[in-house]
């Protein structure tokens, strides 16, 4: 029988951190994952800490070059935002996709890379973003990036004394971003594969930098910098296209499971690289 825990709603970061002192009390935003976690026992805290409603937490804001997202905002929040929708149109794409209008009212961005899913949304826009994580606890605050702060499936180097307060994200223009998702279905379903391709052009129409990150096709959201090489100084005509679609589909080594074989995880996230590649020129 699962032993019980007690909840509590902390008015203030510093009071949260306070409540964070062994490994069996744990951080509760939307609940998303956490509910699920609880009744299928795989947790057994003696404490719930709900951080969502914390203003520290919720605030987006924009200082100089850089924008800050806090941990507790929730994919509504995120799609709403103008701050978001001017900077950073794939975060919006992807927060879009998650779950059904519930889950995106609940659900947050922390959670979401606190998970740790090779398949979460919010993560891999944040990894193809190039975020910074920033932790608290009462011993002080750190920054990590968020490709070093996620190590593999479920598991992130967070402490369990700390909080992630918020992201940090420069500023970034691209000519042309798309996030692209294949599910079972087109609502409430996990990716199978998920990706967001980034280019900018030169004037004479060739790649001048490009920027492709997959997930669901590794343990962690996999930045594919062999093609991204491949594709500076190429033009998006069909032979670029068939080129990259062999080196996306060579550089990733995707498990088989219920959601979808190995090979055909290879298959789509090449397809998709490719046909979003040849999207982008008439992007630009
Ligand atoms: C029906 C359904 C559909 C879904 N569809 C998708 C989908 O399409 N795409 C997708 O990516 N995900 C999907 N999810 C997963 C889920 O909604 C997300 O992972 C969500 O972002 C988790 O956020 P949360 O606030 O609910 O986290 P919680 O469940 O509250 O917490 C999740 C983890 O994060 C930790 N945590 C939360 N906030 C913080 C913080 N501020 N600091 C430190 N640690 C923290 C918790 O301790 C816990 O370990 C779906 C879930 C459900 C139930």
């Amino acid at each position: 029988m699962q032993k019980g825990f007690t909840y509590v709603k902390p008015i203030s970061l510093s009071e949260a951190l306070q409540h964070l002192n062994t490994n069996d009390v744990i951080v509760i935003s939307g609940g998303t994952d956490i509910m699920i976690q609880l009744r299928y026992k795989s947790i057994s805290p003696t404490k719930l800490v709900d951080v969502k409603d914390l203003e520290e937490l919720k605030l987006i804001e924009e200082k100089g070059n850089t924008i800050y997202i806090g941990g507790a905002a929730t994919f509504s929040q995120i799609v709403e935002n103008d701050i978001i929708k001017n900077n950073f149109p794939t975060l919006v794409e992807a927060a879009q996709e998650v779950g059904g209008p519930q889950i995106r009212n609940v659900g947050t961005l922390a959670g979401n890379v606190q998970t740790a899913s090779p398949a979460g949304d919010g993560l891999l826009a944040l990894c193809a973003l190039d975020a910074t994580v920033e932790l608290v606890s009462e011993k002080g605050s750190r920054e990590v990036s968020i490709r070093d702060f996620v190590i593999g499936p479920k598991k992130t180097i967070k402490r369990h004394d700390e909080i992630i307060k918020c992201f940090k994200v420069k500023k970034q223009d691209w000519d042309y971003e798309k996030f692209f998702k294949v599910g079972k279905r087109n609502a409430l379903a996990i990716s199978i594969v998920n990706g967001i391709i980034k280019i900018n052009f030169n004037e004479d129409e060739t790649i001048k930098e490009a920027r492709v990150v997959l997930g669901a096709v590794g343990p962690t959201p996999k930045r594919l910098e062999r093609a991204e090489k491949y594709l500076v100084g190429k033009t998006c005509q069909e032979e670029t296209i068939e080129e990259l679609k062999s080196i996306v589909s060579n550089d990733i080594s995707p498990i088989s499971d219920i959601r979808g074989s190995s090979e055909y995880r290879k298959h789509i996230a090449a397809v998709n690289c490719g046909r979003y590649i040849k999207l982008a020129k008439g992007g630009m």
